[in-house]
């Protein structure tokens, strides 16, 4: 079997996942979308059985950690009766990414494959890292899915180009058959799974796992839905990420507000205010949207937003930042990285930061960044190319330290903003998953040495901006 886990053990929220601090319980959400009502729900739960906080991943689920003396009953009763446990023996391969201002008739595509995948017994048995996305054009989340729907051109039904695993394959659908084409996929990627384990080859768990799996998968599924490959569009290639922050028109007289979260933690206040928004768009950036606002109330909310800790301006220090979970949560953090990263942050721009507590790098941007990595003697500090295509991830937890298949990575902030009341993005580069578990590729990069210290946060500014100074990151600091 080639050495690895078979075992799916992402966890859930019917399977919790024992971290160094407690039961953890993942609740997918798919879209990022969750009503007030609902995330009021997790706070409750939050307060009464957690640590108090609801973490974000960077697929845009949520996490409830340390839930200790909790039956797991009971959590499940209380989130399916909150209709955040839709069914139980899907609950696990809801995942599915969506951009974050998509609107119109591509919005309900959301629900749309949610329902129609949850019905479909066979595809109960996805891996638990296996991502669906359905991307607005913005290319915001099709780079990092396994399979994704990403509309080209704007207006009328649209046509949609099919990704697997980031990559185009020719394979081209219209808005009433995107479903049906994610759905087929799925299944093209179960059979060869399948089909691989039973030969002896070990089990894959992602598309990019499998040999040539996006043109293999872009085959199957053309040849299921009876649709002819066209020419591929070289064109197709993971865009930098618009983040939206501030407020952002939406084109219909309203407007969203969205706010990032520092480390990807959200705490009772922040929870409260939040809760007092009808609808609420979790991004995979660790950031929070609130659609469909009037105008007139976009200032109040970005004061109440700013008044709890959330940041909603330009020159946040915790634009582009993100950490993994570190210690206490994670057994394997070699540091408390979110303490760290607190402590070392300052406003900057360049590239975006991860934080790791270990080299399984849980939660690594796709794309280039900087990884500050804990080692037993202090911090190294390396710039990572990311992958055109994508490295995706699995993206998400918060840390726990289960094994690869949980492996996600946990959240941070990042989005950068320009000015209250704007609608800016900040140039973060699309992607950022999780990775298996595994150490973060998409190297290659610079290497800096180990430091701690007062110098550690000018070893990693000058990485943001491209260059790691020997001076700082190239040496141990005792
Ligand atoms: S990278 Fe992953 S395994 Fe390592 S400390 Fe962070 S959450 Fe734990």
């Amino acid at each position: 079997m080639g050495g690895r886990a078979e075992r799916d053990a992402c966890p859930g929220a019917l399977r919790l996942h024992e971290a160094a601090d407690g039961p953890l319980a993942r609740i997918r959400v798919p879209g990022g979308r969750i009503s007030g009502a609902q995330l009021g729900t997790l706070r409750e739960l939050a307060a009464a059985w957690g640590d108090g906080h609801v973490e974000l991943t960077s697929r845009a689920n949520l996490q409830l950690r340390a839930l200790t003396g909790v039956p797991e009953t009971r959590l499940a009763d209380r989130l399916a009766a909150a209709g955040l446990l839709p069914s139980d023996t899907h609950e696990l391969v809801r995942n599915i990414a969506a951009s974050p201002l998509i609107s119109g008739r591509d919005a309900g595509l959301v629900r749309e494959l949610d329902e129609a995948l949850c019905a479909d017994a066979g595809l109960a048995g996805l891996p638990g890292r296996f991502l669906f996305a359905i991307d607005d054009g913005a290319g915001d989340v099709a780079y990092a899915a396994d399979v994704a729907a990403l509309r080209l051109g704007t207006g009328g039904a649209g046509r949609f180009a099919m990704l697997f695993a980031g990559r185009d394959v020719g394979l081209r659908v219209g808005r009433a058959t995107v479903v049906s084409a994610l759905l087929t996929a799925a299944r093209a990627f179960l059979v060869q799974v399948e089909g691989a384990v039973a030969t002896g080859a070990r089990r894959s768990w992602r598309v990019r796992e499998l040999t040539d799996g996006p043109g293999l998968l872009g085959r199957d599924t053309a040849r299921a839905l009876d649709i002819t490959l066209g020419e591929v569009d070289p064109e197709l290639r993971r865009p930098g990420v618009q983040e939206p922050i501030g407020v952002v028109p939406q084109g219909d007289g309203r407007v969203a507000v969205a706010a990032l979260v520092p480390l990807g933690r959200l705490d009772d206040r922040q929870l409260r205010v939040l809760a007092g928004a009808d609808e609420l768009v979790f991004t995979p950036w660790r950031g929070v949207v609130l659609p469909g606002v009037a105008p007139e109330a976009a200032d109040e909310w970005l004061d109440a937003l700013a008044g709890a800790g959330l940041e909603v301006g330009a020159g946040s220090r915790w634009v582009g930042v993100t950490a993994c979970a570190g210690r206490p949560g994670c057994a394997k953090s070699l540091a408390d990285v979110r303490h760290d990263a607190d402590a070392a942050t300052v406003a900057g721009d360049g590239l975006p930061v991860h934080w790791v507590g270990c080299a399984r790098g849980c939660g690594s941007p796709a794309a280039a960044h900087v990884r500050v990595e804990a080692t037993v003697g202090g911090y190294a500090v390396t710039v990572r190319s990311g992958s055109s295509a994508g490295r995706v991830s699995d993206g998400e937890t918060t840390g726990n330290s289960t094994a690869r298949s949980a492996g996600d990575g946990t959240a941070g902030g990042g989005t950068g903003q320009s000015g209250r009341g704007d609608a800016t993005g900040t140039g973060r580069s699309a992607g950022g998953d999780a990775t298996d578990g595994s150490i973060g590729t998409g190297d290659g990069g610079t290497t800096g040495g180990v430091v701690r210290g007062d110098r550690l946060a000018r070893a990693v500014a000058a990485a943001r901006r491209g260059s790691v100074d020997g001076s700082t990151a190239g040496t141990r600091e005792g």
